[in-house]
């Protein structure tokens, strides 16, 4: 990886609208290739989807039949976090939660455990790196499991970071990479200015710009003069509880049905995460506290003692074929949105991507399945820059 990046002034100037994991990650990446970068984000940055986010990183686990374009590139960001949280815990002098035990994906009853044996199969046959744990290997593991689970996939190589660790140590890598971040900046508006970009602020301000980087999640589809993303919104609603950090019920991300708990190095339990269709409402509700709630206790009777500290809300990015929309899409524009449920994940080869992308260098992993060209409505350049 290269070492932090310093811009000259005559550096070609590359604007970043979304203050989100995408956005944040692209503009370290780009400032540390030398680019001047500035990141305009209409609230504070990370405080979207990202930090929302349960933080696995799951490139095993997600993989689902229809999906499989996405394993390479899952696997290969998967393969880039060690080294991205060393860098980021060193330049923020504190970590970002990244854990390694792994993740298990349990089964409770007999229609589970057919179901997940299923699993295992698909899994294997795409040549992925999975186990089967009996329940009573299980238990070793984890003593806390219901006495129900009756045995899991357990994949040693899905591991986790804390979204909320990583904004903040972002922030800093951004920082003393020379990046401007402009918060509570609303971009209005794009138009072609001569060989590159006028940006139109919320406000009424004007800025320039060589190249653009629509980074703004579930609100990519709606920025006027850009040539639309196919990308809506899915709700998620989750739980924080707090387990005693010194005996936690939980070491392991486990998975049971409908439902995921990650356990932090502070003892915070993250129980997550409804998917719905509810437009850009954020607003929680009972029924998501009461199914994730019931769904959890299946597999973990002991939570109902946790005091609950929080329920989170965010909106995911996704696009129509719930794939990644990232690449040029030409005269300077480049997307990097439709992360849907592994935007944490996938944001260090979105990042490296982006890189290629706006540098016109090859890009690092076959990402035509990505592009944001692949729609039938292709996205066309809207006016010629
Ligand atoms: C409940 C839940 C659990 C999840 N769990 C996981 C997980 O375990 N692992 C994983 O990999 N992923 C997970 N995800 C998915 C992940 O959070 C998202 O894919 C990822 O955060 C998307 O990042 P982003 O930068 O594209 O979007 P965001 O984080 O939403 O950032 C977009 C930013 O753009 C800004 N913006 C929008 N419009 C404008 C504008 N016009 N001008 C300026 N700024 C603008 C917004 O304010 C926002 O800050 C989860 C998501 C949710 C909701």
């Amino acid at each position: 990886m290269a070492a932090s990046g310093t811009h000259s002034a005559s550096a070609p100037h590359v604007a970043v609208i979304g203050g989100g994991i995408c956005g944040l990650a692209s503009a370290w990446r780009l400032a540390e290739a030398g680019l001047r970068v500035t990141v305009f984000e209409r609230e504070r940055a990370g405080r979207g989807a990202t930090w929302a986010a349960g933080g696995m990183l799951a490139a095993t686990l997600e993989a689902e039949p229809g999906e499989e374009a996405m394993i390479g590139l899952a696997r290969w960001s998967q393969s880039l976090w060690p080294e991205w949280a060393a860098r980021l815990g060193r330049i923020a002098g504190c970590g970002v939660g990244y854990r390694d035990e792994g993740t298990v994906h349990l089964a409770v009853g007999r229609d589970e455990l057919t179901a997940l044996h299923h699993r295992l199969r698909y899994l294997k046959r795409l040549g992925l790196p999975v186990e089967w744990h009996d329940a009573a290997e299980l238990r070793v593991r984890e003593p806390a499991l219901s006495p129900d689970v009756l045995g899991a996939i357990a994949s040693p190589g899905d591991h986790q970071v804390d979204p909320r660790a990583v904004v903040p140590a972002l922030l800093a890598a951004l920082a003393e990479a020379g990046v401007a971040l402009r918060e509570e900046t609303v971009v209005a508006g794009i138009e072609p200015a001569g060989d590159g970009w006028a940006i139109r602020l919320g406000d009424g301000g004007r800025e320039r710009a060589d190249h653009l980087v629509l980074a703004a999640g579930a609100h990519a589809g709606g920025l006027a003069g850009w040539p639309a993303p196919p990308v809506r919104p899915a709700k998620g609603q989750a739980l924080v509880l707090q387990m005693d950090p010194a005996a936690p019920l939980l070491r392991h991300v486990v998975w049971g049905s409908g439902i995921y708990l990650v356990p932090r190095a502070d003892g915070r339990l993250y129980v997550g995460a409804t998917v719905e269709d509810r437009g850009f409402d954020r607003q929680p509700t009972a029924g998501a506290v009461l199914s994730l709630l019931e769904a959890a206790w299946r597999i973990l009777p002991g939570l109902e003692e946790l005091p609950l500290l929080e329920l989170v809300t965010g909106l995911r990015p996704r696009s129509r074929d719930d794939l990644p929309v990232i690449g040029p899409v030409g005269g300077g524009l480049h997307v990097a949105t439709g992360h849907h449920r592994n935007g944490i994940l996938l944001a260090p080869a979105t990042a490296e991507l982006v890189v290629a992308g706006v540098l016109g260098r090859p890009e690092p992993v076959d990402a035509a399945p990505f592009r944001p060209g692949r729609f039938p409505h292709k996205i066309e350049v809207p006016l010629s820059a």
